[in-house]
């Protein structure tokens, strides 16, 4: 029979060790350099359930594929269970594109419209009609601020819940809320709506928090977002409640990370429904080397190291070493989480306005002519433009495909990560490297953690 080690490997070596980081099961594990020498140079050699546990675990987490896998179709096949897949249908609707904040880097327009009752009964009924072709409902509220509007979200959410009670499907919700508004009443109303994770956004310390999240007519929002939150955490004791809280690195909220982090962790994440994630803030245009050039700004202030590489790994160092241990691996899974396919390349995912157009991404909505992809007709009817439509669900082309065949980072990205990168505007090699650089960074740092990467003999023992 034979074995090879899976092309979704990155190895790396130290202090007589060979890390080996595993795209494929988004797993990570340490082996002694002279045995992990010795099954290399026998791999031809290894049978069908082989008695030596470390080569049986090697091939159980995949680390050791046989000869004859095509690991390329499997691909293929990854991608089409992933963005072709009716397990859910999620929705992700704004209620309005108003917000009451004017953050710093914003990219809305701050259209102060609002869902009417002829759009919300359309989308009622679009989800009646489709419902069965899923395994169950998946809403995701977005805005504008969505909680400007909780009677919409309310109302839409108590006819899901009977629909899909009637087709005996699992229905629930998460949101992602400026924070403002979620005291602990409006925390109650939303648990009545299923709503169970929050993605809320605190961008430093009240100082620099202030400056690039103010409310629309310029007041502070820090103490309010600390005060909701801390108030949800002493009353909620449910485990159910998930709460990411987000950091948009600009070169000022860099800078202050570290103090922030520290707050963070003695009145957050000490509570494990509380995770840290953080990302460079996005200013809204399509300039390629912005990101760059602040990742640049950026690493003078997280280290010595210059390269995307390395400041990916001080960031990340800063972040995760101020978390506890049982968090890690769920902080682990959920940056990892983010390179994975965006729901914009999902055929089962609809984005919805306030008006009823179909929308494909939250970024980009109105600002391309394919940025929308079909309008949601009053009887619950989704009139879809296909030649938009493709561009988002569809993998890019097989010239370009054949890079990603050569990627170690495929399972995690599969050709697609950002559809709008990597197909609507087209692929650039220079994004794929800071990917994978990120990918690789990300594994190195919980490398070191005994707990996420284990010595393969000490996990047998
Ligand atoms: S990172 Fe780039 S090359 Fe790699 S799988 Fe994604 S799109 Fe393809
Ligand atoms: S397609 Fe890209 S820009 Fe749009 S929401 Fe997804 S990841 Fe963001």
């Amino acid at each position: 029979m034979g074995y090879k080690l899976s092309k979704y490997l990155y190895e790396d070596e130290k202090e007589g060790y060979v890390f080996l980081y595993n795209t494929y099961k988004v797993d990570m594990l340490k082996i002694k350099k002279p045995l992990f020498e010795a099954i290399k140079e026998n791999l031809s050699d290894i049978k069908e359930n082989p008695e030596n546990p470390v080569i049986a675990k090697l091939i159980e987490k995949r680390y050791l594929v046989e000869d004859s896998v095509n690991e390329d179709r499997e691909g293929d096949l990854m991608y089409l269970k992933t963005c072709h897949s009716n397990k859910q249908l999620l929705l992700t609707i704004l209620p309005t594109e108003g917000c009451n904040f004017r953050c710093e880097y914003c990219y809305e327009e701050h259209k102060q419209n609002k869902m009417s009752e002829e759009t919300q009964e359309a989308l009622i009924k679009f989800v009646r009609k489709n419902l069965k072709y899923y395994g169950g409902l998946s809403v995701s509220w977005f805005g504008g601020e969505p909680l400007l509007y909780p009677e919409i979200i309310e109302h839409l959410s108590e006819e899901f819940k009977k629909i899909c009670k009637n087709f005996k499907k699992p229905y629930t919700a998460i949101m992602t809320t400026n924070g403002y508004l979620l005291d602990y009443d409006m925390f109650c109303r939303m648990k009545k709506c299923n709503v169970t994770n929050y993605q809320i956004t605190i961008d430093g310390p009240a100082e620099v928090h202030d400056k690039q999240r103010f409310l629309a007519g310029g007041q502070p929002t820090y103490d309010k977002i600390i005060s909701n939150l801390t108030d949800i955490k002493e009353k909620e004791k449910s485990k159910f409640y998930t709460f990411s809280l987000r950091t948009n690195l600009t070169v000022q909220s860099a800078k202050a990370y570290p103090k922030l982090a520290q707050f963070l962790k003695d009145n957050f994440f000490v509570d494990g429904r509380f995770t840290p994630r953080v990302r460079i803030a996005w200013n809204g245009t399509n300039d390629a080397d912005y990101e760059k050039n602040i990742i640049s700004d950026i690493s003078s202030i997280f280290g010595e190291g210059s390269s995307l590489e390395q400041t990916q790994e001080n960031l990340q160092k800063s972040m995760y070493g101020i978390t506890d241990e049982n968090a890690l691996r769920k902080n682990f899974n959920e940056i990892m989480f983010a390179h994975y396919p965006c729901y914009a390349a999902k055929a089962n995912s609809f984005i919805f306005g306030p008006d009823g157009r179909l929308f494909k991404c939250t970024v980009h909505f109105d600002d391309s002519k394919d940025g929308v992809a079909g309008y949601l007709k009053p009887d619950g009817h989704l009139e879809v433009n296909d030649t938009i439509d493709a561009k988002w669900i569809t993998q890019m082309t097989a010239k370009d495909k054949g890079k990603c065949y050569d990627c170690k980072a495929y399972p995690l990205c599969q050709g697609v990560g950002c559809p709008y990168k990597m197909s609507v505007r087209g692929r650039r090699d220079d994004e794929c490297e800071a990917k994978v650089a990120e990918i690789i960074s990300t594994f190195r740092v919980f490398s070191s953690n005994e707990k996420i990467c284990a010595d393969v003999e000490e996990m047998l023992a």
